[in-house]
């Protein structure tokens, strides 16, 4: 099943993600300062376009990436990984600040829900995963991808709505 791509404004697509990941993992390597990277998930979106159709579904992704974007800072990247996963770079954090952070923005966007105004108000509640990895010493950006990611599975079979790391 093919949908529409809609475009989200402050957010990088795959390519400016890998991009910004290998700068910015050069940069951890040469300064030894910590650097992490979040997966995240929106939790049950395929009910979401079920539910309410494609155009409700890329409503909730733009206002899904915006609350990323409001709640990351400097250098931080936010970026569009896949379909509705998403990913934050953020240099000079370690795990912890980075775990704090990502249960700042699963608190967020499980406070609000989601309203669509105009004929017939619809509100949808929406929840998020997220898997945090640190870094480490020699590793490749493609396992550190697969460690998050690995994470963010985790917090989906926990039971969804969580943080892993
Ligand atoms: P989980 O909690 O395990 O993440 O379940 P899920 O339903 O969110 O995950 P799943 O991978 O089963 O489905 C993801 C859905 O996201 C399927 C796909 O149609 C939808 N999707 C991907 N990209 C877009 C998009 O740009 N717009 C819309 N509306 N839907 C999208
Ligand atoms: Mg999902
Ligand atoms: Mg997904």
């Amino acid at each position: 099943q093919t949908c529409a791509l809609p475009i989200l404004t402050g957010v990088k697509n795959r390519r400016g993600f890998d991009l910004a990941l290998a700068t910015e993992l050069n940069e951890a390597r040469t300064s030894h300062k910590p650097i992490s990277l979040i997966m995240a998930d929106i939790d049950h979106f395929k009910q979401v376009n079920d539910r309410h159709g494609h155009t409700t579904g890329d409503e909730v992704l733009k206002w899904f990436s915006n609350i990323l974007g409001r709640n990351v800072k400097g250098r931080d990247v936010v970026a569009r990984y896949g379909g509705e996963e998403f990913a934050i770079i953020l240099p000079q954090t370690p795990a912890e600040a980075a775990t704090r952070l990502a249960n700042q923005i699963k608190a967020h966007v499980e406070a609000r829900d989601f309203t669509l105004l105009g004929a017939g108000r619809i509100s949808i509640k929406v929840t998020s995963s997220f898997g945090v990895a640190q870094w480490r010493e020699g590793e490749s950006t493609d396992l550190l991808i697969k460690r998050a990611d690995a994470k963010l599975y985790e917090a989906k079979a926990a039971g969804r709505n969580r943080v892993a790391a």
